[in-house]
């Protein structure tokens, strides 16, 4: 299938308006066309390191700046990380996700431990992917070398509308890390969260933002927000499930390959929903209770809503082969202590700073 790359967001605004039985029914047979549509890839997410996030994303309870009741951790262990991801493996899962609430990397001691990690879970023959905030290609490759199949960076919005959310990082910077992960052999994973208060025109924006990058990423979690108390987004109201498969159905029409993740906020969801939103093309979840610090279905459940609607899980390597993994001390990348300039716009969110200014008075 020819892939197009050269979407506009007005044509993709027109499918994502269509009748819905019309966009169900074309997202349906596209994802057909380019996947079993009774296979589904199961990821677990591992937050590695929760909470003290120096950045201010209006949806994120691990913002240190806002009052949240979520349990920071420091860095896990190589060993903690492997007993997770041993049971991950254990209850279906075929890739792990290792997030940690990090602006970006930094060379030195942390970093090298998440290599470590890598390699460990590569060895588990289990996909490995990393959220780490933004990378250097030198950092990229790295990972690369320590055997990652998968980097996420996600864009979150429309470039106009994630200013509206963060002040604190630039849209730039999230391409120019997708950019340094695409010069290495590792897959991009990178979508964002609907839900925000974003209008649709946002939600086509962002779609045209990857659907536009050529290769497409490989995978595209959409996330419904799941407000959290304290933060700035926590008032916002739930996302409806008609927009929730319509925006699946859309990321699968002008994504055809790409593998589209259900990601947070199906707690949220019926079955039933869930189920139209794998008719429209989503073939894959994270798998957990919790998915980073919000609540996800339990794994057993999720086992039960495969039998029903029998599903199966993706076996890992399906899609790219298993990437060798180099021993550090066989590494032909140097530690370059890089100390880069990623940018900070700091213009003025008022709901940020509202949250901000709540938090000091409930400390
Ligand atoms: S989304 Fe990531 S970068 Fe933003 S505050 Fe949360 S942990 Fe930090």
């Amino acid at each position: 299938m020819t892939i197009k790359h050269d979407w506009t967001k007005e044509e993709i605004l027109e499918i994502y308006n269509k009748p819905f039985m019309d966009l169900l029914y074309e997202a349906a047979s596209i994802h057909r066309e380019n996947h079993d549509p009774n296979v589904v890839q199961v990821s677990t997410l591992l937050s590695i390191k929760t909470g003290g996030c120096p950045e201010d994303c209006g949806y994120c309870p691990q913002a240190a700046r806002y009052h949240t009741d979520i349990e920071g951790n420091d860095l896990m262990s190589v060993n903690q990380v492997k007993a997770q991801a041993l049971r991950a493996k254990a209850s279906g899962s075929s890739r792990v996700c290792m997030g940690a609430a990090w602006r970006n990397v930094k060379d030195g001691e942390e970093f090298d431990s998440v290599l470590e990690m890598v390699r460990t879970i590569n060895k588990l023959d289990m996909e490995v992917c990393c959220t780490l905030g933004m990378i250097t290609e030198n950092q990229a490759q790295r990972l690369a070398e320590a055997g990652l199949y998968a980097y996420n960076h996600n864009l979150d919005s429309s470039e106009e509308y994630y200013k509206e959310v963060i002040s604190t990082r630039g849209y730039q910077d999230r391409l120019d890390t997708i950019g340094n992960v695409r010069k290495t052999n590792v897959t991009v994973c990178s979508g964002g969260i609907i839900g925000m208060g974003e209008s649709n025109d946002d939600r086509a924006g962002m779609l045209v933002a990857l659907a536009t990058l050529s290769p497409q990423p490989e995978s595209v979690p959409i996330n419904a927000l799941v407000p959290v108390e304290g933060t700035p987004l926590e008032e916002q109201a739930p996302v409806s499930i008609w927009d929730m498969v319509r925006m699946v159905a859309t990321t699968r029409i002008v994504m055809p390959e790409t593998q589209v993740r259900l990601s947070a906020g199906r707690t949220e969801m019926s079955r039933e929903g869930q189920a139209m939103c794998f008719f429209a093309g989503a073939n894959s979840i994270f798998a957990g209770d919790k998915l980073l610090t919000t609540p996800n279905p339990d794994v057993g459940e999720d086992m039960e809503m495969f039998k029903a609607l029998g599903l199966h899980p993706q076996k890992p390597f399906v899609k790219k082969s298993k990437p060798e993994s180099v021993e550090a001390t066989e590494s032909k990348f140097l530690n370059l202590g890089e100390k880069p300039k990623w940018s900070r716009p700091s213009h003025k969110i008022e709901r940020n700073l509202e949250a901000q200014k709540k938090s000091k008075t409930s400390l």
